[in-house]
């Protein structure tokens, strides 16, 4: 049989060979260094057979960056991990231990509870079998062998496992210790250069909070001492930009054990949140947007009627009253629609764009709350714009110029990638609308230049959407805005407006967020600021600090004369120095110390991360107004 490698050549293999079989056909060198085969987008393990005409690539170690082949490393560290702490804590029993971004877990039940520091321990014993050598080897039994070894080792998690698997059951052994594993896996341990455990946490079983609580221990895993150097200092930066701590330290939210998922917001922490939100009214009163309001709690019929009761019933918040049971909303839409069809719409009304920034619920499970990103209660830059099939093409451009102007209101446009999802198998419509939908969301995505993916039939069965995404300071990828055209929804909730023709039509509808949620936006400005956010964001843009008794009516008139800048005084009694530090600590773009030397024409300006100058008033105020909204 044959293969066809990367570069297009042919290999010619016995019937029935493996990838290793291959490799070693082009190599002793890449039979030593292999790790994986990867064959359209999917990974096999090196032991398999490859089928005839199969196109393959054979990753090896000088992949090191390859997430494939990271993810089959750090696999393998997790069978390592297992197979250290069933030796160094008798009674353990084991559970899954899969690659995740960045690293792999492996889940345990102890016997006794383990802490923090009985980790390095741990860790040591990998590194023994590591500096040991470990060879991996796999086979394939019958369910029911599966099911007998895995109790008879007195691991339950596994004979639950082996129950549910479906398809062949494959084992992998090293050392002394055997998992039930589809794999792929490395031949051998070598190519595991660096090897780290990070962290412990608890986890349900299967996720399930009725099922008992196991011990989660993550790891990391690289293929040089390099790379994992790069990635704990990559870490530890992005640990200082972290928003769950910028935020309660530069006092700006918090959160409390009795409303899970939802954040306190601080004076401070609402300056910020108020300067995005009249951000967004001002632009959209500038762009056609009229703002309404509706109702936060809905009867459960109406998301029936809206189609989300089907998808959405498990996120929904209900509050039973009388005989009714009423639903928090997760979105705004239903609303919009009730309003549009409150009365008979005219052709000459459209295109109408409802905006609405309410606050919505959904209910996320405990374990998968994360910060502002992830959180029960949010906000939304949510608007809806009704209009004809026509005006369509206007609106998307119109949309993304918006985009545009947010991103680099706030320089965030590096941070941000597109997801374009098409047309599923069980669309509604003809491909010719298709096809002009698609094209116009294409075509707007490719005049902005965000890079973009496609993902090919997962739009909504109604129309194509837009995803637009933006990374964390680790690098981790949230959704934020969203531009989705649905031409269902508008139907189920009797929207209809009456058409040059004089007929009744329904409208279009676009759902737009651009920001997205505005929990989710702040999160990311956070991160990517460090805390240290530009002059018109900054909740304090401005301190004077007196400095001595005598110079506070001085620094108090001079905050007045600047009072249409956020301006506050620093009276303290520390010394000048520290509250110059202090200052510096909570990031405000501009301190002005105030002593016997300063007058009105010599002001003592310091600059944050910057230098110091002596300015005048009038310098000072002409230097502030170039800092303007933009
Ligand atoms: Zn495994
Ligand atoms: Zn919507």
């Amino acid at each position: 049989m044959k293969v066809v490698l990367p570069d297009n050549s042919e290999l010619e293999l016995a019937d029935g060979a493996t990838g290793l079989d291959a490799a070693r056909a082009i190599g002793p060198k890449l039979a030593e260094q292999a790790v994986l085969v990867r064959s359209n987008g999917t990974v096999q393990d090196l032991r398999l057979p490859l089928h005839d005409g199969e196109k393959v690539q054979i990753l090896s170690t000088r992949d090191s960056s390859d997430p494939d082949a990271l993810a089959v490393l750090r696999h393998s560290s997790a069978h390592l991990l297992a197979e250290a702490v069933r030796r160094l804590h008798p009674g353990v029993k084991v559970a899954i231990g899969p690659p995740i971004e960045n690293g792999f877990y492996y889940d345990f039940d102890f016997p006794q509870p383990i802490h923090e520091d009985d980790l390095q321990a741990i860790e040591d014993e990998v590194k023994r079998e590591i500096a040991e050598g470990r060879v991996w080897t796999r086979e394939e039994i019958a369910r029911e062998d599966a099911r007998e070894r895995f109790a008879a080792e007195d691991e339950p998690y596994k004979v639950e496992l082996v129950d549910s698997a479906d398809g062949a059951i494959s084992l992998y052994t090293q050392g002394d210790f055997t998992d039930l594993c589809r794999g792929p896996h490395l031949q051998d341990s070598k190519p595991i250069k660096a090897f780290k455990l990070t962290g412990l946490a608890g986890a349900y079983w299967r996720g399930d909070e009725r099922n008992k609580q196991l011990t989660r221990i993550y790891g990391t895993a690289f293929y040089s001492q390099a790379d994992l150097d790069a990635y704990l200092e990559r870490l530890e930066r992005a640990r200082h930009r972290d928003h769950r701590r910028l935020g309660p330290q530069l006092d700006l939210f918090h959160w409390e054990d009795v409303s899970p998922g939802a954040a306190l917001w601080h004076p401070k922490g609402m300056t910020l949140w108020n300067e995005l939100e009249d951000l967004r009214r001002r632009e959209n009163a500038r762009r056609g947007y009229l703002e309404v309001k509706t109702p936060l709690m809905w009867d459960i019929e109406l998301w029936k009627r809206s189609g989300h009761w089907d998808k959405y019933r498990d996120n929904l918040f209900l509050i039973e009253y009388g005989d009714s049971t009423y639903g928090l909303k997760p979105m705004n839409c239903p609303g919009h629609m009730l309003l549009f069809a409150s009365r008979l719409r005219s052709y000459r009304e459209l295109p109408l764009r409802f905006a609405e920034a309410a606050v919505l619920h959904r209910d996320e499970p405990t374990g998968a709350l994360h910060g502002l990103p992830r959180s029960r209660q949010f906000s939304q830059d949510d608007a809806h714009v009704f209009c004809t099939p026509e005006q369509i093409q206007d609106e998307i451009r119109e949309m993304f110029d918006y985009v545009e102007f947010l991103y680099d209101a706030f320089g965030v446009r590096e941070l941000a990638h597109a997801e374009l999802a098409t047309r599923p198998d069980n669309k509604l419509g003809t491909d010719e609308e298709w096809d002009y939908t698609e094209g116009v969301l294409r075509e707007a995505v490719e005049r902005m230049g965000l890079p973009y993916e496609l993902a090919e039939g997962e739009g909504a069965f109604y129309g194509p959407k837009i995803d637009l995404f933006m990374d964390d300071a680790l690098g981790r990828a949230w959704q934020m805005g969203t531009i989705q055209l649905d031409g269902q929804q508008p139907e189920r909730l009797g929207c209809t407006y009456m058409g040059p023709d004089n007929r009744e039509h329904t409208p279009y509808v676009i759902h737009r967020a651009l920001f997205g949620s505005l929990e989710r936006f702040i999160a990311i400005l956070i991160e990517h600021y460090g805390g240290a956010f530009p002059f018109w964001l900054a909740p304090v843009q401005l301190r004077v600090i007196a400095v001595g008794e005598s110079h506070r009516p001085a620094a108090a008139e001079l905050a007045a004369r600047l009072a249409l800048y956020r301006v506050d005084v620093d009276e303290s009694d520390e010394t000048v120095g520290k509250r110059i530090r202090n200052a510096e600590l909570e990031k405000i773009p501009y301190v002005v110390v105030y002593g016997d030397k300063e007058s009105d024409d010599a002001l003592a300006v310091r600059e944050r991360g910057g230098g110091q100058d002596t300015l005048s008033l009038a310098e000072l105020q002409v230097r502030l107004a170039a800092l303007g909204v933009p």
